[in-house]
C-alpha cells in the first residue's frame, strides 16, 4: 500500500522548510528557511512547513511555537496545514512494518559501548559493523536497522552536482527506530516528504550526508525521490554550523529586515539597492533569486566574500 497522502494532488513544484524544536529560530536556519522559499516562490510552488518535533528529548518547549512567531514575523507565509511529526507515528510504523516486510531491516541489540569498540568511523560517525545482521533478535528493546545497499547511491544536486555515496563503505546500516522507539529522522523525513508530495528539497549541506541514506530508503518503499539543492551553512568563528546546539542567537522578531539582508548576502544574492522596509523586502527577494548565483561552497562565516562558485569541492 503506497504511503497516504496529505493535502491537494500533484503540483510541478512542492517544496518546505522542516524544523526541528530544539530552540528559536536564528541567522543559520533562516538561510536554509529563506533559500527554501524564494526557490519555491520563483517557481510558482507551494511551500510547506513540517514541525521536525520526533525525538522527544531533544525538544524544548516553546520552541514550536517560536519558530512559527519567527517566521510569521519575517513575513513568511505556508499553504496548507502545518504537519506535526509527533502526531505521524502510524505512518512511521507502517512504513518500517512494508520495509521489514521485504526483509530490508534487522533487530539491533548492541550498546553504543558495543558500537564504538567495533567500528571504524565514517562520514557521520561510527560505521556500524553489521554485528546483529544474522541474529535475527526478537527483543523488544531492540533498536532496528536497515541494511545498507550494495550498489552506490548517486544523485545530482541542483548545487553541489554529482554525489556518489557507497552506504555500505561510508555510513552502514543505519537506525530506523530506537531501541526506545522513537523513529528516527531518516525514516521520518522519507515518509513525510512523500505523504506531502515534496517534489524539490532546498536545504543546509550539513543535511547532504543524509541525503544517500533517504534516497536509499525512497527506493526500498517505491517512493520517488524529489530534486535536492543543498545550500551553504553559516559556520560561525571556530568554523562549526552556527547551531541551536552551539547558542547561536535567536532572531529579533521586532527587527526583521537586518537578518533576511543578511542571509540574502550570504546566498551571493544581494544587489547594490537592498530594499529598506519588510514589505519591498519579499517582492525585492523573489525578484532576485537565482539559483546561479549561490556559491557553491558548503559551509562559510557569514563575511566570507560572497564570490559565487570561487570553491569547489570535489
Ligand atoms: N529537521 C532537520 C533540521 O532541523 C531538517 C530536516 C530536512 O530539511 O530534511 O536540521
Ligand atoms: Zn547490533
Amino acid at each position: 500500500m503506497p504511503i497516504s497522502r496529505i493535502g491537494p494532488g500533484p503540483a510541478l513544484y512542492r517544496g518546505r522548510f522542516a524544523p526541528s524544536p530544539t530552540g528559536p529560530l536564528h541567522l543559520g536556519s533562516l538561510v536554509a528557511a529563506l533559500g527554501s522559499y524564494l526557490d519555491a516562490r520563483t517557481h510558482n510552488g507551494i511551500w510547506l512547513l513540517r514541525m521536525e518535533d520526533i525525538d522527544p528529548p531533544r525538544i524544548q518547549p516553546g520552541a514550536a511555537s517560536a519558530i512559527l512567531r519567527s517566521l510569521e514575523a519575517h513575513g513568511f507565509t505556508w499553504d496548507e496545514a502545518i504537519v506535526w511529526q509527533s502526531q505521524r507515528q502510524a505512518a512511521y510504523a507502517e512504513a518500517l512494518a512494508r520495509l521489514r516486510q521485504t526483509e530490508r531491516v534487522y533487530a539491533c541489540t548492541c550498546s553504543r559501548k558495543d558500537i564504538s569498540r567495533n567500528a571504524r568511523l565514517g562520514a557521520d560517525g561510527p560505521v556500524y559493523p553489521g554485528t546483529c545482521r544474522r541474529h535475527q533478535h526478537q527483543s523488544p528493546h531492540a533498536a532496528f536497522r536497515f541494511f545498507a545497499p550494495n550498489a552506490p547511491i548517486a544523485f545530482t544536486d541542483r548545487l553541489q552536482g554529482r554525489v556518489v555515496c557507497d552506504l555500505g563503505r561510508d555510513l552502514g546500516d543505519f537506525v530506523l527506530r530506537r531501541a526506545d522507539g522513537v523513529y528516527s529522522y531518516q525514516l521520518a523525513v522519507v515518509v513525510d516528504d512523500a505523504a506531502q508530495g515534496i517534489t524539490h528539497i532546498v536545504r543546509g549541506s550539513d543535511l547532504l550526508v543524509s541525503t544517500p541514506r533517504q534516497i536509499a530508503l525512497q527506493k526500498a518503499l517505491g517512493l520517488t525521490t524529489p530534486t535536492y539543492l543543498h545550500l551553504p551553512v553559516l559556520l560561525d568563528a571556530a568554523g562549526d554550523k552556527l547551531s541551536k546546539q552551539t547558542l547561536a542567537a535567536p532572531l529579533n522578531n521586532a527587527d526583521p529586515l537586518p537578518a533576511l539582508l543578511m542571509a540574502m548576502r550570504f546566498l551571493g544574492q544581494s544587489d547594490s539597492h537592498p530594499p529598506a522596509t519588510l514589505s519591498e523586502f519579499w517582492p525585492w527577494a523573489t525578484a532576485r533569486w537565482s539559483p546561479h548565483r549561490l556559491p557553491r561552497w558548503r559551509g562559510a562565516p557569514l563575511h566570507a566574500p560572497t564570490t559565487p562558485h570561487s570553491l569547489s569541492y570535489p
